[in-house]
């Protein structure tokens, strides 16, 4: 069992901090939203870790390409919140980036698939993070988007199953 609280955390100041590594100017509105009650969660801790990087490098791609396009009034922030209810636990990233494309949303779990220019992207993580949740863990992982304003995954997971 795994505090998802402390990962959720954890790897979001991470991420944070190699954003400002590469490039100290840059700055978002970060906020955690986690559920006092969560509890310790039955997941494999090292590869949750790899949903939240692939997620919340995802999510801070996203805001800072919409920082690209519109020059004035737009406060970059990622929304992190975890809650808990009927067994499961729920783990939700939203930000205020780019958003996806309808006709995009139904390709970003395939392997390989990518938006992204050569070298920035590999188009695995969603791939991999999906699996991970699913066949990993039993959970599902559900996306809402609209383009231009937000993008939220919502990962949903079993709390009384040993993962794999
Ligand atoms: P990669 O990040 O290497 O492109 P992913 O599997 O992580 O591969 O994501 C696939 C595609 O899904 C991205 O290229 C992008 O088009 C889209 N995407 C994923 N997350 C977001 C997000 N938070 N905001 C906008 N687009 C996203
Ligand atoms: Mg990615």
């Amino acid at each position: 069992p795994a505090d998802l609280n402390a990962l959720a955390d954890e790897y979001l100041r991470l991420a944070y901090q190699n954003l400002k590594a590469k490039d100290d100017s840059f700055t978002a509105d970060l906020r955690l939203n986690l559920d006092s009650g969560l509890g310790k969660v039955n997941i494999a801790a090292q590869d949750m870790g790899r949903v939240l990087f692939n997620l919340y490098n995802n999510a801070f791609y996203a805001i800072q390409e919409k920082q690209k396009q519109v020059l004035i009034g737009y406060q970059p922030q990622i929304e992190v919140s975890t809650h808990r209810e009927n067994g499961r636990v729920e783990l939700r990233v939203k930000d205020n980036g780019t958003g996806i494309p309808p006709e995009i949303l139904t390709k970003i779990y395939q392997p390989f698939f990518t938006t992204k220019p050569t070298g920035q992207g590999t188009g695995l993580g969603l791939s991999l993070s999906y699996d991970i949740v699913t066949k990993g863990h039993g959970g599902a992982m559900t996306v809402e988007s609209q383009t231009g304003e937000f993008t939220e995954f919502i990962i949903s997971l079993p709390t009384e199953r040993e993962p794999y």
